[in-house]
């Protein structure tokens, strides 16, 4: 059991649930807590995958330490009962960063913000020190800004463009989005331009959030796969302020880009910096690869037990080129992101020889991941903890679902490369 970190008073001061008489030593339950362990129900932000009838095994007083570290790893968390509790959520595993949905990912429309939601946002990003930089909103699956029919890419402009107004009034900066596709009525080069066009549109009508093109694994008509295709929009919007990409590590290499090696990953680094331009980098996704180089499928897996392996993330979290920007877990947790990412979180860190160096982070990473240094064993790690997680997920969904259906259902929820309407 990992070494835990009691709240304490001043932490959760500003909290609206905590009141002048509570004691000092626990947190009482907070609303997030309460809230991710009900049931979710469609609209509620959170992912398909993680919609499910579970509750969570860590205690609510139970955060994991976070260790100093310029790079900034967390990963995609529930934003179930509120956008405000993705903030309680990404501080509980020990995230340097955090992405969230900021409305259902899989409907159109969605009920506004609430004032309430919006203020408690901003107390919780201010009470567990997360500056806007490191929060990564990524987009609704649903939105194809590449589509040559006009009505349905109108459609998908407004509910980008309400996402983006989203992100202001959460004083966020960032907001990351998948491409579209040309769903094989439009040439690359003509999706290209409406793409761009869009964005061009979205920033006249609002004031600051950047947005942030995700690259693809390249399947079927989907944009982006190719670093080209960043290239084409990017030169397309005029706001080159305004205007970003995100590093998907099982994207980057399903698409055909190998980074398994020191060398590998330079040599792909020095492409995106030729075709795209380094600057533009505002994010990177981290997820292992179910599937092998240039397989053009999206299937994340956990770090360190895919065909990426352990080795490509050392590369990353050594790379001065990486600092300072969300680094973004998609891996799957299994609806236990406790101890599923707080453990790849602290594998990853302990990746870094510049963060292991401090004497604090030393004891904070042996708090989550104990001896472990070596690929091997930092790998055993996370597989120890996916196999836990597994393991009580499947005790959930009942003992009459074969091993196989399981699997299948697993396939499914991990993959975020969807065909855009
Ligand atoms: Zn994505
Ligand atoms: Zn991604």
């Amino acid at each position: 059991m990992p070494q835990t970190r009691r709240i304490t008073r001043s932490s959760v001061t500003n909290a609206a649930e905590t009141s002048q008489d509570e004691p000092p030593k626990k947190l009482r339950t907070p609303r997030a807590r309460a809230s991710t362990q009900e049931k979710g129900t469609e609209g509620d932000g959170l992912p398909p995958s993680r919609r499910a009838k579970v509750k969570h095994v860590s205690k609510p007083e139970t955060f994991i330490p976070r260790v100093k570290s310029l790079w900034k790893v967390g990963a995609h968390v529930s934003a179930s009962g509120g956008v405000e509790n993705a903030v309680t959520n990404a501080a509980k595993i020990g995230a340097n960063a955090f992405a969230l949905f900021l409305k259902s990912q899989r409907k159109w429309t969605s009920p506004a913000l609430t004032e309430e939601s919006i203020k408690l946002f901003k107390e919780r990003m201010k009470e567990h020190e997360y500056s806007a930089e490191v929060v990564l909103p990524h987009g609704s699956y649903l939105i194809n800004l590449g589509n040559p029919d006009q009505d349905k890419r109108e459609k998908a402009f407004e509910c980008f463009l309400d996402d983006l107004k989203r992100c202001e009034l959460l004083g966020l900066k960032y907001y990351n989005f998948h491409p579209g596709s040309t769903v094989g009525n439009a040439t690359k080069e003509e999706s290209i331009s409406l793409i761009a066009q869009c964005i061009n549109r979205a920033h006249r009508e609002t004031k600051y959030v950047v947005t942030v093109v995700e690259n693809m694994a390249g399947a079927g008509n989907a944009i982006g796969g190719d670093f080209m295709d960043l290239h084409g929009i990017i030169n397309e919007v005029e706001d080159k302020s305004r205007v970003g990409v995100c590093l998907d590590t099982c994207h980057t290499f399903a698409s055909g880009y190998d980074l398994r090696t020191e060398t590998a990953w330079n040599e792909m680094m020095t492409k995106f910096d030729e075709q795209v331009g380094l600057s533009y980098l505002r994010g990177m996704h981290l997820n292992d690869s179910k599937t092998e180089l240039g397989s053009k499928k999206d299937r994340h897996e956990n770090i360190g037990l895919g065909f990426l392996a352990l080795g490509t993330f050392r590369h990353l979290m050594n790379d001065p080129r990486v600092q300072n920007i969300p680094m973004i877990l998609e891996t799957p947790s299994f609806e236990l992101p406790v101890d599923v990412w707080a453990k790849e979180i602290a594998v990853l860190q302990q990746l870094s020889a510049t963060t292991t160096k401090s004497k604090d982070n030393g004891e904070a990473l042996r708090s989550v991941i104990g001896e472990a240094r070596t690929d091997e064993a930092l790998t055993d790690v996370v597989k120890a903890a996916v196999r836990i997680a597994e393991g009580a997920k499947g005790k959930k969904e009942g003992t009459g679902k074969t091993q196989r259906s399981r699997k299948r259902k697993r396939d499914e929820e991990d993959g975020e490369d969807e065909e855009n309407e």
